[in-house]
Order: structure tokens, then sequence, then C-alpha cells
């Protein structure tokens, strides 16, 4: 075949972009390990850093076939600022999830109020950035912290966003400071809803599948990020049976790459059930654009083409095409 398709962009709802940096690095042992290294590539970030390095790891996207990101950003305002003029010059739409951040972590993510917070997110607002709040998760806030956010994303129809079940031990200090498992205290806190994006939702269980399920928030997948993080794998089969709107995000970065996402996607499905098609194609390029772009609030982003000539595609007949690039094409099929 010859010739290009045309598809829909695809939607990265969830980056922590400076982690571009961390890959290939020897930060072994555990999860928590990992987090030290990062935590110094994030004390080490400056806005000309974020301006440059940034619009770098966006033209990667870009050429990935992701037109929009969302970019989780806890480093500040003005490093904020230089993300937005980073993804304009790189031509990818960008929601900037500004992350309140009580405790723990280091002294640059953290607000001294949830007043000093929502300032913060206003400054943005009246800045011309396209934001959306994000908690960062129950571990860095407390409840009432929770509270104040949702009731301002509530009140702004903004974009809520917030990590929740990446990790055991997460879920085993919120049962211990709150009686109740993460999503449990983030509906009793108010903040699920049809805008909320959960992301990971690794080690919900049933009650908090149905939480999310029963308030129409979206869970965003992040499959090569929580396989280098040693996180688990997504309930696949359990989400699909609640029809829990589903996304993709490249988090830290690792890999940029939304076929290999979606695909992950897919195959943990596959291995969890025992079954094939668990998703249909169709479904997985939703994940991968509108429903993404809706946990985003972005309504419209570029498309993209996909090199037919490709050597990956060779011998595939047309229309076995889009079904062809999930199960076995990566990024570099998009025509750049
Ligand atoms: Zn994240």
């Amino acid at each position: 075949m010859a010739g290009t398709l045309s598809l829909p962009g695809f939607v990265n709802a969830h980056s922590h972009t400076f982690q571009r940096a961390l890959r290939g690095r020897a930060a072994g042992r555990d999860f928590w390990a990992w987090r030290e290294g990062m935590l110094a590539e994030a004390e080490k970030q400056t806005s000309e850093l974020v301006r440059t390095d940034y619009e770098a790891t966006y033209r990667e996207m870009r050429a990935a076939g992701y037109t929009a990101v969302g970019e989780f950003h806890y480093l500040g305002v003005p490093e904020a600022h230089a993300a937005a003029e980073a993804a304009a010059a790189a031509g990818i739409e960008l929601t900037l999830l500004h992350v309140a951040y009580a405790r723990g972590g280091i002294a640059r993510f953290r607000q001294e109020s949830v007043a000093a917070y929502l300032a913060e997110v206003e400054t943005l607002r009246e800045g011309g950035l396209r934001v959306g709040v994000a908690p960062h998760s129950v571990r860095a806030c407390p409840a009432d912290w929770l509270e104040a956010v949702a009731a301002y994303a509530r009140a702004e129809s903004l974009p809520l966003h917030v990590h929740a079940d990446e990790q055991p031990r997460e879920i085993d200090e919120c049962l211990a400071e709150h009686g109740c498992r993460p999503v449990e205290l983030l509906a009793r806190t108010g903040c699920l809803g049809e805008l909320t994006m959960v992301v990971h939702a690794t080690h919900a269980d049933g009650a908090e599948l149905d939480l999310l399920a029963s308030t129409g928030a979206t869970v965003c997948a992040c499959p090569t990020t929580e396989a280098d993080l040693g996180d688990g794998f997504l309930p696949a089969e359990r989400i699909r049976a609640r029809a829990i709107p589903l996304c993709i995000g490249s988090d830290s970065n690792v890999r940029i790459d939304p076929f290999e996402e979606l695909r992950e996607l897919e195959g943990i499905a596959r291995r969890q059930t025992g079954r094939r098609g668990v998703f249909a194609p169709e479904e997985l390029y939703r994940f991968g654009g509108e429903q993404g772009a809706r946990a985003l609030g972005v309504e419209s982003w570029p498309g993209i083409e996909v090199d037919l000539g490709h050597r990956s595609l060779s011998g595939v007949a047309e229309g076995h095409v889009r079904a062809a690039l999930l199960a076995g094409c990566g990024a570099d099929v998009v025509v750049s």
C-alpha cells in the first residue's frame, strides 16, 4: 500500500515531562527508590530547563502521534508558564494540571495553604493557560485540601486529576490515617465526578471501582510506566465490566508511543482474562483519543497521518490497517 491514512491525533492525558531525563538510569529496588532519583531531578528544574527540555520532549510526543498532552505539574508557577510556551512552540495542545501538594515531596512542590494553591490556579488561568486542578494524591493532600480543591473544581467546571492506588503502601497509609481506601477518600471529599480523572487505579478494589463507575470518573492507564516502576497491572477487565471510561498517559515518559500504551492495555486484559480482543480496536482508539481529550477539557486537537508504505504494515490488507496499527506497529509509522 502507498499513501497515508488520516487518524485523529492521540491524547496523552498524563505526563510528567521532566521525568524523560530519568530513562535508563539505574534507580533500582522499587518505586520508592526510583522516587528518590525523581525528586533529585525535580529539584534541578528551572524555568529555562523546562522551556527547552519540555519543548524537545513535546516534539517527540508530536512525532509519535500525540497532539494533546496533560502536564501534571508540580514544579512551580513560573515553570508552568515555561511548559505552556514549550507546548506552543512544539505545536501540541496543553492542559496544565496544576498540582496541590500539602506535605511530603520537596519544598518546591508544596503550597503553604490550600488558599495559596487556589490563588496560584487563578494566576495561571488569568495568564491564559488551559488549566485543571490536581491534588497530587491522598499521600500529599489531607482531607480538608481535597474538599477545598474539589469544591473549586465543581464551581469552575474544571478537570480534576489525581493519582490513586498506584502502590500498596499508599493504600495502607490511607487506611491508617482515614480508615478507608484512597478512592473512598476521594468520594468522601467530593473529588469524584464526570470531570475527574484518576491516574493508575492499579490496586483499586471492587468497591473503589464501583465508586468510579457510579460517579462517571475516568481512569488513566499508563502501562509502560506502570511496568517500568513495578506498580502492577491495571484491573482492565474489572474496569471494562463496569464501563468506566479509560484513557492513556505516557506518565514518566520512559516510552513515548501511543500504539504501545494501547497494545499494553489490551495485552494486560488478555493475560488477565485468557481471551483475545477484550477491547475492540475502535474502543482502544477512543481511549487513545476522545476520552483523553474529554479528561483534559480539550475540544479540538490536530489529526495525524500514518504511512501506509511503512515496512511494519507490509502485506496488511486495507481493511485490517487500523487493527494492525494497534497490534503490531510502533510510533514510527506516524508521518512527521
Ligand atoms: Zn503521574
